[in-house]
């Protein structure tokens, strides 16, 4: 078998995985490139306190590299640890280009792709893997006055450490996720926290519990034993937090019950009242925590509901007319999630780019991995993949499955380049369409499932759906070029 170059852009959990798993096959001419200084992705980069996993830790790692955790919903730091063990563990440490950014990916028309780099570095590869991850480059509201604010603001993916936050009065801007886990760290500091909640969340009671002493001695003395915890955790992720979203009448129904229940925490009516959804639970990304609604609740925190009219010197001024004087703001406001590995420039046949694809706020893939015009390019978690409350590991790894028949296809001479046809774009795209209205992402809510059109961004099937899916690689679907064609 001939053996491809692979450039792999990006040292995060996914691309650590294609480096592995190309290595595992025998691909050895590998170049992985890293705009950081270390390899870990998310993990390295989000440092806000409070910062955990909310998908069980024993799902939330590579099948093949069983780690010993905490707690079962792994705090940010260990998640990095562990992303460095894997990293020293398969070397991709030693090997990979880091403090490197891949500024252009270009096909050429000798069927090979020229990458450029900031460091003025060029190579020609056979194929790229893109492997950026989705939620990297941090969302700044665009609210009047924003840099008028005389103190320290800062978005929680850039957390500021230097700051000392003793006796300050601090305003968050945003309830997601984040904000679910960064807000009662604060709160509980003893801080004065004010935080500004345009949309109430769903959120679901699952407690961090820490695993005891002797359970994790046993996992260490055999790893094996913890098969079935794993099982029983990929079995509540897949079959209750994803199948709740997706139509499943029974998850639905659970999830609906635990949060509409964990919602009577708060003791006060009114502040029940202004945290109560308008919308299914489910819409938008749900929330799993169990701090927020204790810490909320305490003397020295502050739900302001009214809506922010404008960022003053003196802090933000809601459209009640109230100043909410701060001396530190933070925006806990999300990312912009599908710019995947832009600003990069990425041209592909006949010059066709990605804003050519994507221009029109559609995330057009093929089955999330291939994009048409693009050859010998993949896309992991690309749109139409299951990233709502599900492991990004364990889509990555069945991505990788996928990808790795292709290359074979490539290493066994069957073609030197793969795209997928426009019909099976355009028949993936009517799929992923058709599976929305089974969903409760069109609960009446805002979010980013959905794109400009109303079409969802993720994948609006159960997780045995996306399986079969991506099995194996349809050649039906797929436009390969013969090798006789591969100009020398
Ligand atoms: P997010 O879910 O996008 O939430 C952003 C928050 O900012 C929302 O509450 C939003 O309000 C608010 N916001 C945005 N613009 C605003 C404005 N102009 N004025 C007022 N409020 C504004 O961001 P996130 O919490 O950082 O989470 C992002 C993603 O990260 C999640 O979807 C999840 O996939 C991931 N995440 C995962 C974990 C994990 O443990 N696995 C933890 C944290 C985050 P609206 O709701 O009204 O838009």
């Amino acid at each position: 078998m001939r053996q491809p170059s692979v450039l792999i852009i990006g040292a995060g959990a996914t691309g650590m995985l294609a480096y592995i798993k190309l290595h595992e096959a025998g691909i050895t001419d590998v170049i992985l490139i890293e705009k950081a200084d270390r390899v870990g992705g998310t993990w390295r980069e989000n440092t806000y306190p409070g910062i955990a996993c909310d998908i069980p830790a024993p799902h939330y790692c590579y099948s093949f590299e069983p780690y010993v955790w905490t707690h079962h919903l792994a705090y940010g730091g260990e998640l990095q640890d562990y992303m460095e063990h894997v990293g020293h563990k398969y070397g991709i440490t030693q090997a990979a280009r880091f403090g490197e950014t891949v500024t252009s990916c270009v096909y050429g028309d000798h069927g090979k792709w020229q990458v450029e780099t900031s460091k003025g570095d060029a190579f020609t590869v056979d194929m790229v893997i893109s492997a950026t991850g989705i939620l990297h480059h941090p969302k700044w509201p665009d609210i009047k006055g924003k840099d008028d604010f005389s103190g320290e603001a800062w978005h929680t993916a850039q957390w500021r450490h230097d700051v000392d936050l003793a006796g300050k009065r601090i305003g968050v801007i945003g309830t997601g996720s984040t904000a679910h886990q960064v807000i009662p760290e604060l709160i509980y500091g003893d801080h004065d926290v004010t935080v500004f909640q345009r949309t109430p969340q769903w959120v679901a009671p699952v407690p961090n519990i820490r695993f005891p002493e002797w359970l994790r001695r046993r996992w260490q003395r055999k790893p094996a034993r913890m098969r079935a915890w794993k099982a029983a955790y990929r079995w509540l992720v897949q079959s209750v937090f994803v199948n709740a979203t997706v139509g499943k009448w029974l998850p639905n129904k659970v999830m609906n019950i635990l949060c509409r229940g964990h919602l009577w925490r708060i003791r006060d009516r009114d502040l029940r009242s202004r945290l109560t959804p308008d919308y299914e639970v489910g819409c938008k990304r749900l929330v799993i925590n169990t701090t927020f609604y204790g810490a909320i609740q305490k003397p020295n925190a502050h739900l302001i509901t009214e809506g922010i009219d404008k960022i003053e010197a003196q802090g933000v001024r809601t459209k009640d007319g109230v100043l909410h004087e701060l001396d530190v703001l933070i925006y806990s406001t999300g990312f912009h999630n599908f710019n995947y590995m832009r600003p990069m420039t990425l041209v592909g046949r006949d010059g066709h780019t990605i804003e050519d694809s994507w221009s029109t706020g559609q995330y057009q893939t093929h089955r999330g991995v291939l994009l048409e015009g693009f050859p010998n390019f993949i896309l992991m978690l690309g749109p139409g993949t299951p990233i709502g409350n599900n492991t990004i590991i364990g889509i990555a790894e069945r991505q990788m499955d996928y990808v790795m028949q292709l290359i074979d296809m490539w290493r066994e001479r069957k073609m030197s380049a793969i795209e997928p046809t426009s019909q099976a774009v355009a028949e993936f795209a009517e799929y992923i369409a058709k599976g929305v209205t089974g969903t409760v992402w069109v609960g009446g809510c805002q979010s980013w499932y959905l794109d400009a059109s109303g079409q969802p961004t993720i994948f609006p099937y159960d997780w045995n759906e996306f399986l079969r899916i991506t099995e194996k690689p349809d050649p039906a679907e797929l436009v390969m070029t013969p090798v006789e064609d591969e100009v020398a």
